[in-house]
């Protein structure tokens, strides 16, 4: 009978060993890379026992270049309403031209891509990219002070793609008018001055008009299809979380927009002939006007919402919750306390590295899942530019050869110009390809500012959310291990001399 268990034991064992070495070597079940999610930090779906999700560019995704160009036009045409160049109207948007992340300048009217310490990866100036030798003149350290937030505005989410490429064109414009003198901090026009910094809070006070004023949104409402995409996949997604979890909807959006685009995307959805659900009924909690980040904070009054008329409810809520009740305001506790759920056992899904996913980890410690629909792109490339990669890593190890029997007595002093040179090309090669302004992650081995706050705040990361479908809800998502550079080189030590022992076995062997 012992042995008979044992055997059983055994035979488990075995086919524990087996699938265990399976799914290491060769998934069982293989993702497209595109319809992957990343993975930072591990995290089990079984301990989540609510999903919140962001609206604008997370559930509701805007089509690409299309939004953009349109946000971009009404940009440009509010800046000549309020007294800027006719001829501006000539320029029309370029998608190839802005990445997300850029920070800019507002002193010397520069676009920066920068990594996560400040030091500066690309700069631009209009639509012309600087040589080092020009950063230098501009920041002899090719560095930013970027905790300057008078000076420094990250142009972080995709709402401002439009700003960004608006932002060049102006600086384009003036810097090729010959009206206009060229000074340091902006441009002479007879006994006019207009700095940079003036023309940046004009675009900034232009982007403020076209959202508050809602005519963006009244041209996206004119035309859901062009804008819009409509995937049947979310009420499945929906539907399914919500048979496991609690789901809320948090957007700093008002009612009258979330209710069209919800509806669109929710209602408009259903097969012919199907039950028609009412969008609320996808969400334990639906709380609109949020204003992140201030929502992770303090927030502000949580009111009721009428949906009859849109219009808000005079005073505090203090009620307990209310299924399919619309709110507005409030704050991450108070949605906490409503769906009786503590922080860490809600994953947060945004498109906001900022006011949807530092400040919801930073502040609450919620978990979270940042949307980057530039992903498939990012992957697109990596996959068809890869051997770049590789050759510039190959260059890396090539001159830490030339330094590694050298030290503090020696006077060689090796020439690495030529491997310098060719390490620029690649990586200028790798930029291009992903767009005038190179990668959102990367520029040639040197990881953004944006990548690093992805890494550090993001549990988990995908071009949408969508791609939770491919995953049971129990599912485990583990992290590729990361090892520190001291660990690193031991490990490979280790591997050399054991290496370095099997030679020798194979040698005695032979001899
Ligand atoms: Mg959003």
């Amino acid at each position: 009978m012992r042995d008979r268990i044992r055997t059983a034991d055994s035979e488990e064992e075995d086919a524990m060993d087996v699938h265990l070495y399976s799914s290491n070597d060769e998934p069982k079940m293989k993702r497209d890379f595109d319809k992957k999610v990343f993975v930072n930090r591990s995290l089990t779906l079984e301990s989540i026992k609510c999903y919140g999700f962001d609206m604008d560019y997370t559930l509701a995704m805007y089509k690409s270049p299309d939004y953009e160009s349109t946000g971009f036009e009404l940009l440009r045409d509010r800046m000549v309403s309020v007294g800027y160049p006719h001829e501006l109207l000539r320029y029309t948007y370029d998608p190839s031209f802005p990445t997300r992340g850029v920070v800019v300048d507002t002193s010397y009217g520069n676009l920066l891509k920068v990594d996560s310490n400040g030091n500066i990866l690309v700069c631009c100036h209009g639509f012309h990219f600087l040589r080092e030798g020009d950063v230098h003149f501009y920041y002899p350290n090719k560095f930013i002070q970027r905790d300057d937030t008078e000076r420094f505005y990250i142009l972080n989410t995709l709402f401002n793609l439009s700003e960004t490429y608006l932002y060049a064109c102006l600086v384009d414009f003036f810097t090729r008018c010959t009206r206009y003198a060229n000074l340091e901090k902006g441009f002479q026009h007879g006994d006019l001055f207009m700095s940079y910094r003036s023309m940046f809070q004009d675009v900034r006070k232009a982007m403020d008009f076209i959202h508050d004023t809602g005519v963006l949104k009244e041209q996206t409402i004119k035309n859901l299809e062009k804008y819009v995409v409509k995937d049947p996949n979310i009420p499945v997604l929906l539907t399914r979380i919500k048979e496991v979890a609690k789901v809320f909807l948090a957007t700093n959006s008002d009612y009258n927009y979330t209710e069209v685009i919800m509806k669109y995307l929710l209602e408009g959805n259903s097969k012919p002939g199907g039950p028609k659900k009412p969008w609320r009924s996808y969400f334990d909690l639906v709380v609109v006007d949020t204003r992140k980040p201030l929502f992770f904070a303090d927030g502000t009054v949580l009111r009721q919402v009428d949906t009859n008329t849109g219009k808000l409810r005079i005073g505090t809520y203090t009620g307990d919750l209310q299924h399919g009740t619309v709110y507005s305001g409030g704050s991450s506790d108070i949605v906490s306390e409503l769906l009786d759920v503590k922080g860490k056992d809600i994953l947060y899904v945004g498109d906001h590295i900022f006011g949807d996913i530092l400040k919801s980890k930073k502040r609450q410690g919620w978990k979270t899942f940042l949307v980057v629909p530039e992903l498939t792109k990012e992957l697109q490339v990596w996959e068809e530019k890869k051997s770049h990669f590789e050759e510039l890593k190959r260059l890396d190890v090539f001159l830490a050869e030339l330094y590694k029997h050298l030290d503090s007595g020696s006077k060689e002093c090796p020439d690495i110009s030529a491997i310098k040179t060719r390490m620029n090309v690649l990586a200028y090669r790798m930029d291009i390809s992903y767009g005038q302004m190179g990668s959102l992650l990367r520029s040639g081995s040197t990881q953004t500012l944006f990548a690093s706050q992805l890494i550090r705040y993001a549990d988990l990361y995908s071009s949408t959310c969508i791609n939770l479908l491919h995953y049971p809800f129990n599912y485990l998502f583990m992290a590729p291990p990361v090892l520190m550079p001291h660990e690193v080189a031991s490990q490979i030590s280790a591997e050399v001399s054991s290496s370095d022992q099997s030679n020798r076995t194979l040698t005695s062997n032979k001899n």
